[in-house]
């Protein structure tokens, strides 16, 4: 029998759930992909992201090619078209089965949903798999069988999941070469798709072969996960594996990376380095949050987790706004933040908790502002990392900073970048100031260049806002 894997946001051959199991089970396998570039649009991806996945799309088409397998790319506007053209499509191969990984946000939820109706009504059978995270979101519970809205005991229960079910070695090309029994018949050639309308930032600087990234991976955890816990506060390093972009797009399976880590101890999860550890936990923030998307539909539709804290009066400020997005608010390590994200459409995790609290915290600028212009930005853009981001940020969120717990961008950057290295990287126009002043240069500025200042002051008084922020969200979360 034919049966079709449809790829969506795991986009890639090896260790991919859906794709094997097809291919234990039936002769004939398709693959396609739906380009939907109005709801893309709606969805804010970046220029940078959408390049990134069609990009993939072709190195899938030739990866699946070398397996025998025809990658076909079809163009939709939205989700809403998906259900009649995938059935369509499925009809025409005569396939009697469907396969895809789960996605967890609302709007993937129901789109998958809408569909597995179509297909059940054509007696097509659909089967959803789990390979985009390690654990799935239904499968821990705290004691009174609820979601965890805290990250230390979810963490903890993910761990000791882990711990029961093991971790399966990821299937390899020979598992799927063995599988799709077809292959010798075929004689498949790749066919580039010609590339939809909107991206206008390169990703060219970010290789996607799938070789290349697992390589990467492997590379990352055999050589500088061990220093990762000491490393990936600063930015001015490359002390992180800056592998986001793929496992947004599903280049690389958490399970791929859990695998080499667990190369390193033979009690994983546990039993790891201080540094492979401290790694673990950040995959596992990434399925906390997908797992809060799909058990909190409320927090697809832009409600903050704690829903008192949207009584906060935000100024709104939109000239101050203009001037954080552009990196020009007058506070180097901002600056630098924002300029990283403009140049390359990514930013490192330290300065992004830093320009999300400056957003919030000293402008009082929503944080669903800062939330849509990192996705419009980022290559990475995950919304459910994302929106947890910029919740703990704005100490909206479950496990969010506490909002009295304002971060000071100046002693942030001393802190952090102590040398200021990776500000005179982004901020050109400091390039030449002395460490000593580099933080916070108003004064060194004003004394070398008088009125005609080659960089700007602050836009806003760091203290009084601050006092002002506590006060007033204080008042909203004691009204509610
Ligand atoms: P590493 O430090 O090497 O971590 C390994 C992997 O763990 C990452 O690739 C990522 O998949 C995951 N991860 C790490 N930190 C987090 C985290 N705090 N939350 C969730 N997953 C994490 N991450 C995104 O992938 N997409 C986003 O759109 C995104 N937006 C963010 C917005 C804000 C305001 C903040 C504070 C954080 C955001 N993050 C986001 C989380 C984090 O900044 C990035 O995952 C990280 O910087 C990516 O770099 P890396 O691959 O070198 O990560």
């Amino acid at each position: 029998s034919a049966a079709i894997v449809w790829f969506r946001q795991d986009l890639r051959v090896l260790d991919n759930d859906a794709l094997q199991r097809a291919c234990v089970n039936h002769e004939c396998v398709h693959a396609v992909a739906l380009r939907t570039p109005k709801q893309w649009l709606q969805h804010d991806w970046s220029a940078i992201k959408w390049d990134l996945y069609e990009r993939r799309l072709v190195t899938l088409a030739n990866e699946l090619a070398e397996l025998g397998i025809v990658l076909t790319v079809l163009d939709v506007p939205d989700y809403a078209a998906i259900p009649d053209a995938l059935c369509e499509f499925t009809q025409r191969h005569n396939a009697t089965a469907v396969y895809w990984n789960r996605d967890y946000a609302l709007d993937e939820v129901r789109r998958d949903h809408q569909v597995e109706q179509v297909l059940v009504e054509v007696d097509v059978h659909v089967n959803q798999l789990d390979s985009n995270v390690l654990v799935a979101p239904e499968q821990i519970k705290n004691g009174k069988g609820e979601y965890y809205r805290v990250f230390t005991p979810f963490f903890k229960a993910w761990l000791q999941h882990l711990a029961n079910v093991g971790i399966p070695a990821p299937y390899t090309r020979e598992t799927i070469k063995r599988a799709n029994q077809n292959t010798a018949k075929h004689d498949v050639t790749a066919q580039a798709p010609a590339q939809t309308a909107r991206p206008v930032l390169t990703s060219e600087a970010w290789s996607v072969t799938e070789g290349d990234v697992r390589r990467k991976a492997q590379r990352y955890v055999r050589e500088q996960v061990q220093d990762y816990k000491q490393q990936r506060d600063l930015p001015a390093l490359d002390g992180t594996s800056m592998l986001s972009a793929y496992f947004e797009i599903g280049v690389l399976s958490p399970r791929v990376a859990a695998h080499l880590l667990q190369k390193q101890s033979p009690d994983f999860p546990f039993g790891l380095s201080e540094g492979a550890h401290t790694w673990l936990s950040e995959l596992a923030w990434r399925e906390f949050y997908q797992h809060l998307m799909f058990h909190e539909p409320r927090l697809s539709r832009g409600e903050a987790f704690q829903v008192e804290t949207d009584g906060f009066p935000w100024r709104n400020d939109k000239v101050e706004f203009a001037a954080w997005c552009e990196g020009k608010t007058g506070v180097p390590i901002v600056d630098a933040g924002m300029r990283q994200l403009n140049e390359t459409g990514w930013m490192h995790n330290r300065v992004r908790m830093i320009v999300a609290s400056f957003l919030v915290k000293d402008l009082h600028i929503d944080w669903r502002w800062g939330e849509r212009y990192f996705m419009q930005r980022l290559i990475d853009g995950s919304f459910a990392a994302n929106n947890g981001g910029w919740q703990w940020s704005a100490g909206t969120g479950t496990d969010a900073a506490p909002y009295f717990r304002v971060f000071n961008p100046f002693r942030q950057s001393e802190k952090f970048d102590p040398e200021g290295s990776y500000i005179r990287r982004w901020v050109k126009e400091l390039a030449d100031v002395p460490t000593k002043y580099i933080h916070d240069p108003a004064s060194y500025l004003a004394a070398q260049y008088g009125q005609d200042l080659p960089y700007p002051v602050p836009i806003v008084d760091h203290a009084e806002r601050r006092t002002d922020f506590i006060a007033k969200f204080k008042v909203a979360k004691s009204a509610a």
